[in-house]
């Protein structure tokens, strides 16, 4: 797609506006095999610095990274009744190997419970050998259906988090520590605003005892799961004999935590951030921050400015005040562009700053800075170009997060709202609505059928309204709990 078609717009039909923007920003591409996606490397640049940035997170936290494979023999899925049961449509499954049919065929991991809680049977044996805090970098494979590039494809990249412990608080503390985890990076590096809570029994994962997970509101007005985190119990334990002997000198069951946040997360970037003219990435994950255009007309003016761009382009990423990391910055030095077109380019793509240089500026030692998000322009003296780059960096990611969550908190309802009201809510505009339920699964899933929304989450009582709702959305009976619900990616 070439980049001078207008893209279709937010209002016009969202959906169309997210597939149009993710291929022509150059973040994905459809692959050969249906429901396949290529990353492509404005895409994969992203994830590169979500995977170091959350590396480091787990690392600070006592986790370390291990690598599982990808084969995982069938019997084991079936270990774990639940497992099963919610994995096994989604499985793709290998029966064939070197020409010869397998004695027993093998699933493309889905997730690495049982073939991790298989292996950390073989390797704890004591209370001493606990906790085990273990994350693996991976590819899983589900065979969905219905397919859009990041938010749901046969294969996507994650990282699982699996550990083992001794006592159900501690798991229960692992698996409520990682869910806050998670919320840093996506507060504080998404720029992108969650929701906390937990998962009711029919939407929780299979096989565990607790789901958390975190729910951003994308610009549709609809809920996109970003990230989950389990505290599964004894299940997997029990069926994969993970014991170990307790202080008391008994044999115990370990308890195990997973969580995981995937690829997925880009979409939800694009969908949480980007507008009319493109994608915006939040600094602090985007690959490139700076984007320096020199603007000339003539050769001599070229040489000139050209040669200032490399000079500024040397001295901010050596910048000191950012030591020992780098400023990401480089310089579109392609031929036959006007600058507008280049502008027009690297909006699309959600650079955050870009410097535009021409002679004149170079005569008044200054440049032209101009933000992404706010596209506001403003003339800078070279001389102090660091310190205000580091600072306009700063000021778009903050921004980013406060107008994220300015937006989420316009479509949020947090009054009574009677059930004919939310049904209309939720086929018009969408919201995020906190009401009662009276905790029966029946009215959950009536509420489902009738409007395709559900309960996002039980929400964190941080997130809970200040009055209690008293009456359950569907049914009219007693409130047991307040529920967010939203229909959802
Ligand atoms: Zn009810």
């Amino acid at each position: 797609m070439a980049d001078d078609k207008k893209l279709t717009t937010r209002a016009e039909d969202f959906s169309a506006w997210y597939n149009e923007l993710v291929l022509k920003a150059e973040l994905a591409d459809y692959a050969p095999v249906r429901g396949c996606m290529v990353i492509r490397p404005n895409g994969y640049g992203i994830w590169e610095r979500m995977q170091s940035a959350l590396d480091a997170m787990f690392k600070e936290t006592g986790h370390v990274n291990a690598y599982f494979p990808l084969f995982i023999p069938l019997s084991f899925l079936q270990k774990e009744a639940q497992h099963v049961e919610g994995f096994a449509p989604e499985t793709a499954v290998v029966t064939h190997g070197g020409g010869k049919e397998l004695e027993e065929p093998l699933v493309v991991r889905p997730t690495s419970e049982t073939i991790i809680y298989s292996m950390f049977a073989k390797w704890v044996q004591s209370y001493r050998d606990l906790p085990v805090l273990m994350n693996q970098w991976a590819n899983v494979v589900r065979w969905e259906m219905r397919t859009r590039l990041f938010l749901r494809t046969l294969e996507f990249l994650w990282q699982e988090g699996h550990t083992a412990h001794a006592t159900h608080d501690e798991a229960e503390e692992e698996a409520r520590k990682m869910l806050g985890v998670y919320r840093d990076f996506m507060e504080g590096w998404m720029a992108m605003p969650v929701v906390t809570g937990r998962k009711t029994e029919s939407e929780k994962f299979a096989g565990a005892l607790r789901t958390y997970c975190l729910e951003a509101m994308m610009q549709d007005n609809k809920a996109l799961q970003a990230g989950t985190s389990h505290n599964l119990g004894q299940n997997f334990a029990k069926a994969f004999d993970l014991k170990f002997q307790s202080e008391a000198g008994t044999i115990e069951y370990a308890w195990n935590t997973s969580w995981g946040v995937s690829t997925r997360m880009i979409g939800g970037l694009v969908m949480t951030h980007s507008d009319d003219v493109g994608v915006q990435v939040p600094p602090l994950l985007a690959p490139i921050e700076l984007m320096i255009v020199p603007i000339y007309r003539k050769d001599e003016e070229r040489a000139r400015v050209l040669e200032a761009a490399d000079r500024i382009r040397r001295s901010l990423s050596d910048w000191e005040r950012r030591a020992p990391n780098r400023l990401r910055v480089e310089i579109d030095r392609r031929e036959g562009l006007t600058p507008g077109a280049k502008y027009f380019h690297w909006e699309l793509r959600g650079i955050p700053l870009r410097l535009e240089l021409g002679p004149r500026d170079l005569e008044k030692n200054q440049g032209i800075l101009v933000r992404r998000d706010n596209r506001e322009k403003r003339p800078v003296s070279l001389d102090m170009l660091g310190e205000e780059v580091e600072d306009l960096l700063e000021l778009i990611q903050e921004s980013m997060l406060i107008a994220a969550r300015e937006r989420r908190e316009r479509h949020s309802v947090r009054k009574a709202i009677s059930y004919a009201d939310f049904r209309q809510l939720m086929e018009g505009e969408g919201a995020f609505v906190y009401a009662g339920w009276c905790g029966d699964p029946r009215c959950e899933a009536a509420v489902k059928e009738e409007t395709k929304a559900t309960i996002r989450c039980l929400p964190d009582e941080e997130f809970q309204s200040a009055v209690t709702p008293t009456t359950c959305l569907k049914c009219g009976a007693k409130s047991a709990e307040e529920a967010l619900w939203a229909r959802a990616y």
